[in-house]
């Protein structure tokens, strides 16, 4: 049952009365809850496919030699799509499996640092295609104790958006630091920016800032919000800070014992 309340006041501001409503949401829980299962079935399915193409494409550029520069130019395109459509699939499946926010996270010892670099490699077409360049500081080792796929999602969620909002010629850099009370990671560009009154709503669910829809830049607003269930899941917390026109910068922040516990 929803509840909402209300109180009236007399003309001076005095206690007048009030009124409680409770309305039977029963039909709208399934629906939702339908709708979820739909989501996640069609996402689910639209993945095995998706990997193929995505795996068939990637073999076919590999002959850059004996392919004619139209052909990779338009298999390029094809694999643009193709991983943005990935990407979509794979917020989509997640949200309608955890609607909530909360995850499961399979923690174990893994290298943050090697799932930075294999994350801004895998960025570094896109950025190319963009006219940014990708700079990466980073150790060459950091154990941390946390869900690697999870990671993987948190870093690459940060850096598509920083190439995707950056403009030509812009430079975006991730910096993984350890500090000795945390782990940081930092993703910054020179891009199009958030006006203030949108930065504190930007972690919630299909929330797009002002600035993405004035310039038509394509998205849908969920990998925002499945990065801070992330990293929450994980106890740390996430910031952002920007400015319209001068760009943005995220940062993860870790909590120490994640680090202690990985080594
Ligand atoms: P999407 O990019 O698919 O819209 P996200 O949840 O990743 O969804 O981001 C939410 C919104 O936050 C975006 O629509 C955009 O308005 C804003 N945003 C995220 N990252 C950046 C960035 N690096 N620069 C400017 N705006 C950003």
């Amino acid at each position: 049952v929803s509840v909402s309340a209300r109180h009236a006041a007399t003309e001076s501001g005095g206690f007048l009365g009030a009124a409680l409503a409770g309305t039977d949401i029963t039909d709208l829980m399934q629906a939702l809850a339908v709708k979820d299962q739909f989501v996640a079935l069609v996402s689910h399915e639209l993945r095995t496919p998706l990997t193929s193409i995505v795996g068939y494409v990637s073999i076919l550029l590999e002959d850059e030699e004996d392919l004619p520069e139209r052909v990779m130019r338009q298999l390029t395109v094809i694999a643009r799509n193709t991983e943005r459509l990935q990407r979509l699939v794979a917020d989509l499946l997640q949200e309608a499996q955890h609607p909530d926010g909360a995850m499961p996270v399979d923690r174990a010892r893994i290298d943050l640092g090697g799932i930075v670099r294999d994350c801004v490699h895998t960025a570094r077409p896109a950025a190319e295609r963009t006219g940014v360049e990708l700079v990466l500081r980073c150790p060459s080792v950091l154990w941390v104790d946390a869900d690697a796929h999870r990671f993987a999602q948190v870093v690459d969620n940060l850096v598509s958006n920083a190439v995707k909002y950056s403009l030509a010629g812009g430079q975006v850099a991730v910096e993984l630091r350890a500090r000795a009370t945390e782990v940081q990671l930092i993703v910054s560009d020179a891009g199009i920016g958030i006006c203030e009154s949108d930065q504190s709503q930007l972690f919630t669910r299909f929330f797009r800032a002002q600035e993405a829809h004035d310039r038509a830049i394509q998205g849908i607003g969920l990998g925002l919000s499945i990065t801070k269930s992330i990293v929450e899941s994980h106890g740390g917390r996430i910031e952002v800070d920007s400015e319209p026109g001068r760009g943005s910068r995220f940062r993860v922040v870790l909590p120490l014992h994640i680090a202690r516990l990985a080594s």
